[in-house]
């Protein structure tokens, strides 16, 4: 079957919409990240296409390749998958954005490569909102010490918090996760204003989590099709 990107961007567009309506919330205040991880070159240029700018990826060496091969003045790209310590220098080339920041030694390490290249790059600190082992992220009391310790990097830009929360039918669950990324990101702009950014939301729930304060969707199979 063949993917229909170009109308898969005007309903999820819509629906983002909708959701903003919802909340008397500007669209604009919403990024789409299409996450374009397994997919071929000729999707993302689609959806650049369709005026989709930001795209996401999660593994280093396929993100290098991508940025190597795509060219357009206006793309940018974020990181949003487990970093390990061999690929830091990799990310700190080739990504804009990097949404997976925790570990003290990955955020130095990022710190000195971005240093050494003179760029500044976008963070946000990864948070393990429903304490899964199998997730990555800090705890939400960790959160404002890793915020002193990316604060003191001079190349990072720290924007915010991103969340991967579990996905549940229960309502209530649901709630609570949500009401503690909002208090997690509150928490975090205390400490320092300008760091509003919420990325937060998939496919499976990015209108539940823009109704619930997101301010950047990662949203890759309602886009590009399913992965295999
Ligand atoms: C793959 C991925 C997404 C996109 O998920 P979809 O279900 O395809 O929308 C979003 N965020 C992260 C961290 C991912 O790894």
């Amino acid at each position: 079957m063949q993917t229909n990107i170009d109308q898969n961007i005007k309903d999820i567009q819509n629906k983002i919409k909708l959701a903003c309506e919802a909340i008397n919330k500007s669209p604009d205040e919403i990024t789409l990240i299409a996450v374009s991880k397994k997919k071929e070159h000729f999707m993302i240029e689609s959806a650049l296409e369709n005026g989709i700018y930001n795209f996401g990826e999660n593994y280093a060496q396929e993100l290098q390749e991508k940025v190597s091969k795509i060219h357009s003045d206006n793309i940018i790209w974020h990181f949003i998958g487990p970093i390990q310590s061999n690929k830091v220098k990799i990310i700190a080339r080739n990504a804009d954005w990097v949404h997976t920041l925790y570990r003290e030694k990955i955020i130095r390490k990022l710190n000195a490569e971005c240093e050494e290249i003179q760029k500044k790059i976008n963070a946000c600190i990864q948070i393990n909102i429903s304490s899964e082992e199998t997730k990555s992220g800090c705890s939400p009391h960790e959160v404002i010490e890793i915020a002193k310790l990316m604060k003191s990097m001079k190349n990072i830009n720290l924007q915010g918090i991103m969340a991967l929360p579990k996905l549940t039918e229960n309502k209530s669950k649901r709630k609570e996760m949500m009401d503690s990324i909002l208090k997690c990101s509150l928490d975090l702009q205390d400490f320092l204003p300008e760091a509003r950014s919420i990325s937060l939301g998939t496919t499976s729930d990015f209108e539940d989590a823009i109704m619930n304060g997101s301010t950047m969707v990662r949203i890759g199979e309602s886009i590009f099709g399913k992965r295999v």
